[in-house]
């Protein structure tokens, strides 16, 4: 099975990478045991840690992504927002840049302004007009590719429906695992040429709200099978390793099927903060 998968840019995209949600300090040992693909994001704010950037000056093989945050979305900041992000990362360009979440926030210093209830606070950008200003980035040659993170099918759609859309996205990045399988979203991305990425892969037991703990390695391997990206988390060189460990086995049809059995559509990132907001993206069913 090739470990890459084409995006239809035509670029080339490893299978497996790193996530770095809270921690980049592992990229050194990710990228020993050949890991090319790091999962990066505005919102993480670890992009001055000094080992990636070490790191990504000796490895141009590397296929780094970032995601443009919710407080940046307003047409006129998005370029600004990358070009912090090139900066503290120290590159000339993103392989991969995404829309985090699809619901705009207030801009300013807050990363998630929140008002007296507790929900964010929304900005009033139009996410046609954030994507065309992604799309400039493509233009200007800051990023290669552009796709986006944690939208329903119908927001999907409304950037596919886009008339004057020049760029389609590539990836779209989704949470996926044994207790979310996902599997009408894929379909339906698939059959529009978008490759998917699948986030918290292992149910991100390390969130204070999670429920799963014992989701095996398997898991990796399972949505590789189902011809997906998968970007699991860790801070620890064995799980980096371990987890790498994916690519000389198949699982059978019947564990396949019994995996999948395991869905009860539960996430673990389900900004609920954001769930007042015009664009909450987790109303509808897939
Ligand atoms: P995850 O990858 O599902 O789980 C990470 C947790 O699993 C860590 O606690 C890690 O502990 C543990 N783990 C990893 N490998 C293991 C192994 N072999 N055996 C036992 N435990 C293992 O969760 P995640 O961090 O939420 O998701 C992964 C990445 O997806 C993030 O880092 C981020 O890059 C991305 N993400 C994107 C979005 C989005 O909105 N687009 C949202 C959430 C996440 P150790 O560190 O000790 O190994």
């Amino acid at each position: 099975m090739a470990s890459y998968l084409v995006l239809n840019n035509g670029a080339k995209m490893p299978i497996l990478g790193l996530g770095t949600w809270r921690f980049l300090q592992t990229v050194k040992v990710a990228t020993d045991v050949r890991y090319h693909h790091i999962n990066c994001a505005h919102m993480y704010q670890n992009e001055n840690e000094e080992k990636l950037r070490e790191q990504v000056v000796k490895c141009e093989e590397l296929f780094i992504i970032s995601k443009l945050w919710c407080t940046y979305q307003e047409k006129g900041l998005v370029k600004g927002a990358c070009q912090k992000m090139l900066s503290d990362l120290k590159l000339d360009y993103l392989d991969l840049h995404l829309i985090h979440w699809l619901t705009g926030f207030k801009p300013g210093k807050e990363f998630s302004p929140l008002d007296e209830s507790g929900n964010v606070v929304p900005s009033d950008n139009s996410i046609l007009d954030t994507w065309v200003a992604m799309e400039e980035l493509v233009d200007e040659g800051l990023v290669k590719a552009i796709g986006i993170t944690n939208f329903n099918h119908r927001q999907v759609e409304r950037i596919l429906n886009n008339l004057s859309l020049k760029y389609k996205p590539v990836v779209y990045q989704i949470e996926c695992h044994p207790y979310f399988t996902q599997e009408k979203l894929i379909q339906y991305c698939q059959s529009k040429g978008i490759v998917v990425t699948t986030y918290s892969p292992l149910g991100s037991p390390n969130r204070p709200w999670d429920k799963i703990k014992a989701i095996t390695a398997k898991h990796n391997k399972s949505t590789i099978q189902r011809n997906l990206m998968v970007i699991p988390k860790s801070v620890t060189a064995e799980h980096i390793a371990e987890n790498f460990k994916v690519f000389d086995f198949e699982l059978s049809s019947q564990d396949m099927t019994t995996l999948l059995s395991f869905n009860r559509n539960w996430r673990a990132c389900a900004l609920v903060s954001g769930a007042p907001h015009k664009d909450y993206s987790f109303h509808e069913e897939f």
